[in-house]
């Protein structure tokens, strides 16, 4: 499933140059982008950047400023938000404390006047989705967190919307039901083969359920790819540091047959990258490398591109991983990461230890300056 590779595939939303300014304020900024339908895609930024503002104008509570929105081709600007195939699930959930779950999901197709069999056909269906059909009587404040949020979910997915607004769908529950509710929401999200589109400022939870992740910063999209190339891949200084766990290492580029060297301090030899990044000579230049990358031993590796002296100077147990903190003799910090496949034993290292760090040449993700 990927038709943003399938030229012939025709979107079901297209950004086209969308500006939306308050006042003077550019809350985005001139973005053109496509969301395919059936994609789980996630908006993922800091608090400010426009993900909300970005949602809105889909939903229809704000008009943009310049530039289109199509959905199935056609403008949606005229098209008032009731009348949009589009459903926003609030991060309050704004379910009505005084009438039942039933009831709570039925509230929209009562409204448009559906026939009675059919609105209970469809809460059933409903509520079978979202495992919720035990609680059909009850009222959300005799139900859970996580229950709530399945009945905000079916709320929004009764009248079958085309795309489905999800606006920190999670924010409320705390980190272990997060993550079982992440593949809830995956789970569903195919089995209704609805678009869906989150707002999320956690990057874990984007790279977790997203089909594609689009990274933004101060109204801009910096990045938009599958998660797996927005890690393995970044664009960016921006996104591989707002993704994952990563050390930058800066400094100027010489060009070899195979790749590059890059001075990037004083008394080290200069790293090794082979990248199809073009750089020309003394080009300033970023090597990103993620600590999973990095190895970490007590004797001078033999035959590695990249190898250098460091001490430990904090260590992460993390059950599964260990991160360690490896500072240069410039003082300069590199993280690695050790699996702990097996139970710490003898050979774990510890604070204060000189150790040798190494990666290979295309551990790195060398990006220009
Ligand atoms: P958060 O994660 O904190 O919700 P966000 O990425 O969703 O942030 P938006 O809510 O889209 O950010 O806001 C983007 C920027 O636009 C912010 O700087 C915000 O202050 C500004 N903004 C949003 N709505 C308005 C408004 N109605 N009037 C003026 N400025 C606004």
């Amino acid at each position: 499933f990927e038709p943003w590779n399938d030229p012939s595939a025709k979107p079901l939303i297209q950004f086209k140059n969308v500006t939306k300014k308050f006042g003077d304020f550019v809350a985005i900024d001139n973005q053109t982008f496509d969301i395919y339908a059936q994609e789980f895609f996630a908006l993922l930024g800091p608090s400010g950047c426009g993900k909300t503002t970005m949602m809105r104008m889909l939903a229809g509570f704000e008009t943009p400023t310049e530039g289109t929105i199509l959905l199935g081709g056609e403008d949606i600007a005229p098209i008032p938000p009731n009348k949009r195939a589009v459903n926003m699930m609030f991060q309050s959930y704004a379910l009505f404390p005084h009438l039942s779950v039933w009831e709570n999901i039925a509230f929209g197709l009562k409204r448009d006047s559906m026939p009675k069999p059919d609105i209970e056909a469809r809460v059933a269906e409903m509520l079978k989705l979202t495992r919720l059909e035990q609680f059909a009587k009850r009222k959300p404040h005799q139900i859970s967190g996580g229950q709530r949020q399945r009945v905000a979910l079916a709320r929004s997915l009764a009248k079958a919307p085309k795309l489905l607004l999800l606006d920190e769908p999670l924010g409320a529950l705390d980190a272990k039901l997060r993550q079982d509710t992440q593949f809830e929401l995956m789970d569903i999200q195919e089995k209704t083969g609805t678009t869906f589109v989150i707002v999320t400022h956690d990057q874990e939870e984007a790279m977790t359920v997203a089909s594609r992740v689009a990274v933004m910063d101060d109204g801009r999209i910096i990045q938009v790819d599958t998660p797996a190339r927005i890690y393995e891949s970044p664009n960016s200084v921006y996104v591989a540091d707002f993704i994952g766990d990563v050390t930058i290492l800066s400094g100027t580029a010489t060009p070899r047959d195979d790749g590059y060297d890059i001075a990037f301090a004083e008394g080290q030899p200069p790293l090794r990258s082979k990248s199809d990044t073009r750089l020309d000579k003394g080009q300033a230049c970023h090597l990103a490398i993620r600590p999973e990358k990095v190895s970490i031993t007590a004797e001078k590796p033999v035959d590695a591109a990249n190898a250098m002296q460091g001490k430990i100077l904090d260590i992460a147990y993390l059950g599964n991983l260990s991160t360690y903190h490896v500072q240069l003799p410039n003082g300069q910090i590199i993280k690695a990461q050790t699996a702990n496949t097996r139970r710490l034993s003898r050979r774990s290292f510890t604070w204060e230890d000189d150790v040798w760090l190494s990666w290979t040449d295309t551990a790195g993700v060398l990006l220009a300056g």
